[in-house]
């Protein structure tokens, strides 16, 4: 199937609620190009330096989400430009997107991203950290910050059972999040799980090998 099959196959499958990150991750700017042009203007990106590689090349309404782990001294390269950062996972992290942010005189839209699956996982908040860091937020602990949201991936397993009971569990603390403060988004699923995370409260999805083909990674 071509990209563009690909693509309006899965705007097909979302409901009009839910909005599609287009993860291009190790996919040419060509490829980004051909799915802007059909329409698409939010795109995931997961390393800093090819993010920066790929910015100048596309046009510039783009709306950029980082997916991957940040290091906290490579914030600076993307500060200027990053619409999201959907992978906040620390203090120390958080604190220096708003302090980068702050040069610009921009607030960078943040989601936290919360450990719930179970197997070991590098990243993530546990969700009392996530709650902690939330209330720090609200107490104006970060000024150029928007934690707008949260972001969670399940375990990768063909257990639908599994992948649902730990959506359900983001959800869960995603509305006990809002009752705080207002939030907007609940970042889950991917090209194989979104449909389940949707069915769980999912209301921004992450998807790149559906729309873009297999990831070649010895490229
Ligand atoms: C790569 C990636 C995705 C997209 O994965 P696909 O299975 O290709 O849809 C989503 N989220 C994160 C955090 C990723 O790193």
């Amino acid at each position: 199937m071509s990209i563009q099959e690909n693509y309006n196959n899965i705007k097909n499958r979302l409901p009009d609620n839910v909005q599609l990150v287009a993860v291009s991750k190790t996919h040419p700017v060509s490829a980004i190009q051909e799915v802007y042009d059909l329409g698409q203007r939010v795109f995931g990106e997961n390393k800093v330096q090819e993010l920066m590689e790929k910015h100048p090349l596309l046009p510039k309404d783009i709306q950029w989400h980082l997916i991957g782990h940040l290091q906290t001294n490579k914030v600076k390269y993307i500060a200027g430009f990053i619409d999201t950062i959907q992978s906040a996972d620390s203090e120390k992290l958080i604190l220096e997107i708003s302090k980068e942010a702050g040069k610009y005189n921009r607030k960078i839209k943040v989601l936290l991203q919360v450990k719930i699956a179970e197997e070991e996982s590098k990243f993530g908040l546990e969700i009392k950290e996530a709650k902690n860091l939330f209330q720090k937020y609200i107490d104006g602990k970060f000024p150029n910050v928007e934690i707008t949201g949260l972001m969670g991936m399940a375990t990768f397993t063909d257990d639908r059972n599994q992948v649902k009971k730990e959506f359900s569990t983001l959800k869960k603390v995603f509305d006990e999040l809002n009752q705080l403060k207002k939030l907007e988004t609940l970042s889950m699923g991917m090209s194989d799980d979104f449909p389940i995370a949707i069915e769980c409260g999912a209301n921004s999805v992450r998807v790149g090998s559906a729309i873009f083909g297999s990831r070649d990674y010895t490229i």
